[in-house]
Order: structure tokens, then sequence, then C-alpha cells
């Protein structure tokens, strides 16, 4: 519970330049702390969310950070360390 808090009072915040990958529909997420009543699956186990196009920031954005990412082993998303955001120095 004290996640999904975290996540509610983040989610007007922007997603970090640092993610990477794709949702892969794993439905893990929509189930912070409990299922939600909206998960729907398909008959391949495909998650889905019955009111897609007025889901609240803290699903369109999840995982807005890597910190904030409570499904590492199931998510599509991942995040490159932010060294990998810097750009090479140009030669003097
Ligand atoms: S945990 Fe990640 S891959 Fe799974 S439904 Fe949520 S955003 Fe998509």
């Amino acid at each position: 519970m004290k996640n999904k808090l975290k996540r509610f009072a983040t989610s007007f915040l922007p997603v970090a330049e640092n993610r990477r990958g794709e949702c892969i529909r794993c439905g893990e997420c929509c189930k912070l702390p409990y299922p939600c009543p909206f998960l729907r699956y398909d008959e391949q186990g495909l998650s889905s969310c019955a009111v897609y196009r007025f889901r609240p920031p803290s699903c369109r954005k999840y995982p807005r950070t890597a910190d904030e990412n409570v499904t590492p082993a199931t998510c599509g998303f991942y995040f490159v360390p932010l060294t990998e955001l810097i750009p090479a120095k140009e030669p003097i």
C-alpha cells in the first residue's frame, strides 16, 4: 500500500528518461497491492484494462522510475544506468 501511495503522489511527474522497453501486458502492475477490478485477460493470457482510455496517471506511467518499478521480474520496461545518457564529450 505504501508503494501505491507513492506512485499516486508522484504520478504527475514525468517518466524517467532512462526508461526503455515496452509494456508486454503481463498485468502484474494491475495487482498492486490487490487486483484492479478493471483488469482483464484475453485467451492468450495477455492483460488489458477495461477503462484503458480513462486510466489514472499512476497506471499510464508505470513504471515511472526504476525505484518505483516493483515488478522488474515480469515487466517489459527496464531502466538503463543514467551514465549511459550522458553524451560523450566532443574533442577540443
Ligand atoms: S508490469 Fe510492466 S509489462 Fe506488466 S502490465 Fe505493467 S507495465 Fe505492462
